[in-house]
């Protein structure tokens, strides 16, 4: 029986792409083998290769100017990839609003001269900072910040004010609602939360950016390399690309991001009201940067908070256990978690609270 997956990443796929990718798996299109066990330089790979990049570039409204790479070593890898790359000066600045996006910019410290240049640690990271207000260092390669923070749960709903190129960490957002692509130099995302299987990374990024990467950069991390052979430079991961190609399929055949996003802003709105209408849960992130994809939650005690999860746990809900930077709980509701799922979330956290309260 499938069970309602509230897991952060890797996380739950929408079943018509299991169950197609289940079809497939011993013979794919009467090649007599998967897509897994075939040869990535052969027909039938590189016509998903190109497929999926097609499509996101469709679903995401990618300029031609644009590349889109397919690589691997997780978002973690960009947080090098990217001053390696792109910090031809060697220095930029950086937002610091969670775990991910410090994680980045100690990364980046190890290539130049990185600055915070805003963070909400102070507040333990409930809040995005108003962008308007942010001050930017002259003579700096790009402005790095993390789109949705899916630990703590928040997001930018605006983008900062900077000539500076401006490169995002959308790895829990991405495909979720709709982006300007053009007011980006670079964004990037590991494909476990919103798209794939883990094992890829996208990077979308403006072509005239390319080429200019530090001498030390490695080979198999330049963003040129990856876009001069079309991401198959080395054997790329065949199985998450021909995933993300049907889960990108499936996005298409439901109406795209716009549908998406109206979805997922019901879901996020049905949860969010109901958590503040109540009081016994709690979240405390700043309302008007909640995250549409990841919602933290407390009980009135850590022992509540555990119970909660062992019980949801037995009625179905899953993977609802929060971060533990976080604690509580927190409910990823990526694109590929029904509506339904959230109803009956709803429905159970009513009960737990008033057989607890
Ligand atoms: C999960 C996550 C990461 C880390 O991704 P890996 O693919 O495990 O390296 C980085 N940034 C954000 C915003 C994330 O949600």
């Amino acid at each position: 029986m499938r069970v309602f997956n509230f897991a952060a990443g890797p996380s739950t796929l929408p079943l018509p792409v299991l169950e197609e990718a289940k079809k497939d798996l011993t013979d794919y299109l009467g090649t007599g083998m998967s897509i897994m066990e075939m040869s990535h330089r052969g027909k039938p790979f590189m016509a998903v290769n190109d497929e999926a990049n097609a499509l996101l570039r469709e679903l995401m409204n990618i300029p031609d100017d644009y590349s889109v790479l397919f690589v691997q070593g997780g978002a973690s890898q960009q947080f090098a990839a990217v001053p390696l790359n792109l910090a031809v000066n060697r220095k930029a600045d950086y937002i610091v609003t969670g775990n991910f996006a410090k994680k980045a910019y100690e990364e980046g410290l190890k290539y130049g001269d990185m600055a915070i240049a805003a963070s909400s640690e102070d507040a333990k990271y409930t809040y995005i900072p108003d962008v308007k207000n942010i001050k930017f260092r002259d003579g700096i390669d790009y402005v790095h910040f993390t789109h949705n923070n899916t630990i703590f749960g928040s997001r930018f709903t605006e983008i900062p004010e900077t000539n500076a190129t401006l490169v995002t960490d959308m790895s829990s957002d991405i495909l979720s609602e709709v982006v300007d692509v053009k007011k980006f130099g670079l964004i990037y995302a590991g494909a476990q939360k919103n798209i794939a299987p883990a094992g890829l990374t996208i990077v979308i990024v403006r072509r005239d950016l390319l080429g200019k990467q530090l001498p030390e950069c490695p080979t198999m991390l330049r963003y040129d390399i990856q876009d001069k052979n079309d991401s198959l430079y080395n054997t790329p991961p065949c199985w998450p690309i021909y995933m993300a190609m049907l889960v990108f399929r499936h996005l298409k055949a439901l109406g795209g991001v716009p549908a998406m996003q109206k979805i997922n802003e019901e879901k996020a709105a049905m949860l969010y009201d109901f958590i503040d209408n109540s009081s016994f849960y709690t979240n405390s992130v700043n309302k008007k940067d909640r995250s549409l994809m990841n919602v933290p939650f407390v009980s009135p005690s850590v022992d509540l908070d555990a119970k909660f999860v062992k019980e949801a746990t037995e009625n179905g809900l899953v993977s609802l256990k929060g971060h533990r930077l976080v604690g509580g709980m927190r409910a990823s509701i990526y694109n590929a978690m029904p509506i339904e799922g959230v109803k009956k979330l709803i429905e159970f956290m009513k009960k737990f609270e008033m057989e607890n309260k």
